[in-house]
Order: structure tokens, then C-alpha cells, then sequence
């Protein structure tokens, strides 16, 4: 098959989810045959303003150039993937619509940062059709990788379906609930990482986003017989999404 043409793009971020492409050092070599970069900033001065086939977008969009990068980007592109909870959610930045822009920008920045036109961070979904998210904190190297591969073949990947605390089980954690009495979100949220941190002996704050499944309630139940309020909760998942990103998902099933 020909060459795929794929575009890697930041917005507002930390850039760790680029990063985690690019230390896929022996796979991306291997992929240079497969894959043409169109762009990619970290990685190559190449950069086209042609079409391409799929777009990787990180990051949140937190100021006008990012909106008028992202309408360009999908124009551009066939398939549009959301890389990272900040591109999916809205990340730490949105975190629940409580951070001001203008505040922040007072606090970090005093007078100076009057001359930046931040906006409260959104979703790409907010402006754009997006095809295929893929979250995480950064996202995990080999569900990227899986995606680039399916993206090959014309579709998309499947990523966990179950919470995190199937991943905690299968690494014999004792539970942060259960045991210490702690706020942990892994029954709430997608798994797929490896509950790294619970694993750490620390409690998940939900950053992989809401997993879809039928027990949320009874997992709310659970939390709330353990004196763990809904507001507790809601504020905690919220921590990495406007409520409208995951919060929907939230609302829905936590009522
Ligand atoms: S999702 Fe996490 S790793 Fe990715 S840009 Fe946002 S803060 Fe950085
Ligand atoms: S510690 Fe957290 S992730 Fe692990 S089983 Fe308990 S609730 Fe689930
Ligand atoms: S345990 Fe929770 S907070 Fe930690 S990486 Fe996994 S999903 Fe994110």
C-alpha cells in the first residue's frame, strides 16, 4: 500500500503525549516505511500544507490560534484523532470549568499577561468533528502504537473497555477503598494503564476518562457507603474535563 500521510499536532499542552511518539525510537523507524510525516514539529522540519490522511491533535484548545490551527487541521484530514485526555476532555487545564483564564493569567504572569488572549480550555470536540479519541495522561505507547497500526489497515483501534481496578486486580493491589478508606476513581475510569498508580499506593484520579459501563451506579453506591459523597466524586473526574467533556457521561450516570 502507499504511504500513509499523517500530521502530528499540538495545541495548548504539555506536549507529553508527542513525546510518547517519539519514544517509540525502533517502532517509528520501522513506521518510516509505512507512514509519511506531514507534519510533525518535534520530529521533522517537513511540514506540508496538503491533505493527509489522519491527523494526531494534542492538547486543548485555550487561545484563538489554537481554534484556527484545528479548523485547518480538519480540513485537511480524512480522520481526525484525539490525542490525550487535554485533546478528549479538556485536561488539567479545563478542569471543570473552575480555572479562570484571566485569573491565572494574572497570577502567573501579573500585568504582562493581559497581552494573551486565553480562552477556558475545551475539548477539540467543542469545534470539530473528531473520528477517534484517545485518552490518557499522557496516552500509553503501545495503545498508540495500536492505533497508528489499525489506522494502517483503515480503522480504528479498540482501547479498554474495562475500569481500572481490573487492571489493579490483575497486578494484586490491595484497594485504596476498601483498605485505607481513600477516594479512588479506578472503578469509574477507563483502565488500560495498568492502574499505575494505585499501584504507586496512590488513588486514581480518573485522568483515562469515564469507562462506559452499567455499574456505575452501584460503584456510586459503593463509594457512598464508604462515606464518599457524589459532589467528592464529581469534583475528582472533573479534575481532567469541562463538565461538558466527560461530565456528560457523569451526569447521566451518577444521578
Ligand atoms: S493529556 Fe496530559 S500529556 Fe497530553 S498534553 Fe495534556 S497534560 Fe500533556
Ligand atoms: S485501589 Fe482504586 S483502582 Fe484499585 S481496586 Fe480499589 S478502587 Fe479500584
Ligand atoms: S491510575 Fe487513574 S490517574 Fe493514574 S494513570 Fe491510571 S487512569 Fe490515570
Amino acid at each position: 500500500m502507499d504511504q500513509l500521510m499523517i500530521g502530528v499536532f499540538g495545541l495548548t499542552g504539555c506536549a507529553g503525549d508527542q513525546l510518547t511518539l517519539l519514544n517509540c525510537e525502533d517502532e517509528l523507524l520501522s513506521l518510516t516505511e509505512k507512514v509519511r510525516w506531514s507534519s510533525f514539529n518535534m520530529a521533522t522540519t517537513t511540514e506540508s500544507a496538503g491533505r493527509m490522511e489522519v491527523a494526531l491533535v494534542e492538547g486543548s484548545v485555550c487561545q484563538p490560534d489554537d481554534i484556527a490551527l484545528l479548523r485547518d487541521v480538519r480540513e485537511r484530514s480524512n480522520a481526525l484523532v484525539a490525542l490525550g485526555t487535554c485533546a478528549c476532555f479538556g485536561g488539567i487545564a479545563a478542569m471543570d470549568g473552575r480555572l479562570d483564564p484571566a485569573v491565572l493569567e494574572d497570577a502567573v504572569y501579573g500585568q504582562e499577561g493581559r497581552q494573551f488572549e486565553a480562552l477556558r480550555a475545551q475539548p477539540l470536540s467543542t469545534y470539530v468533528q473528531v473520528d477517534f479519541m484517545l485518552p490518557g495522561c499522557p496516552v500509553e505507547k503501545e495503545q498508540l502504537l495500536e492505533t497508528v497500526a489499525s489506522l494502517l489497515k483503515g480503522s480504528f483501534p479498540e482501547i479498554p473497555r474495562t475500569p481500572v481496578c481490573a487492571d489493579c486486580v490483575a497486578r494484586e493491589n490491595l484497594c485504596l477503598v476498601i483498605e485505607r478508606g481513600e477516594v479512588c476513581c479506578g472503578a469509574l475510569t477507563r483502565g488500560g494503564c495498568g492502574a499505575r498508580c494505585p499501584t504507586l499506593d496512590m488513588p486514581c484520579l480518573g485522568c483515562r476518562g469515564p469507562v462506559e459501563d452499567a455499574y456505575y451506579r452501584v460503584k456510586r453506591h459503593f463509594l457512598g457507603s464508604r462515606g464518599v459523597t457524589r459532589e467528592i466524586i464529581r469534583r475528582k473526574m472533573l479534575l481532567f474535563s469541562t463538565p461538558a467533556g466527560m461530565g456528560e457521561i457523569l451526569e447521566r450516570e451518577f444521578d
